[in-house]
């Protein structure tokens, strides 16, 4: 199986993926953006399991503003790692964090709060897929 090896920005904590990723987009949410300083957040969505981290866990510090997203980032750096999303089962490691991972999107989400509208032909939700509480609701790019 195909393992990816990513670090923070410090490199004091290392981590890794292994197998292929649940699914792989764009999230345009508010949260997103003011956590990453970024317009978008590129995301990568694995099984819990899938993830390991190798070394630097007493680094990690968790921020939890809602009971659905568990922020991981570095103590010592600020480099953010990844977002634990207890309620779906599911590990976003930002696709900035895994150098060697081929990104690939396949959906937009919450793409009704965007400021950067992206015309690349994907699926654009308004705000999640069904399957995890959303509407499914699609929209113009
Ligand atoms: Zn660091
Ligand atoms: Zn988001």
């Amino acid at each position: 199986m195909t393992t990816h090896k990513g670090a923070c920005f410090c490199g004091s904590v290392q981590i890794e993926v292994t197998g292929e990723p649940e699914a792989m987009g764009y999230c345009h949410c508010a949260s997103c953006r003011s956590w990453s300083a970024g317009p978008v957040n590129a995301f990568s969505l694995w099984k819990p399991d899938a993830v390991r981290v190798v070394s630097g866990v007493e680094n990690i510090a968790t921020f939890k503003k809602t009971e659905k997203s568990e922020r991981q980032y570095c103590s010592k750096c600020g480099g953010h790692l990844m977002t634990n999303h207890p309620p779906f089962g599911l590990i976003d490691v930002y696709a900035a964090t895994l150098p060697t991972l081929k990104f690939t999107p396949g959906v937009h989400v919450n793409y009704a709060e965007t400021v950067l509208p992206m015309r690349d032909g994907l699926p654009k939700l308004k705000d999640f897929p069904a399957e995890l509480g959303g509407s499914e609701e699609q929209m113009r790019e």
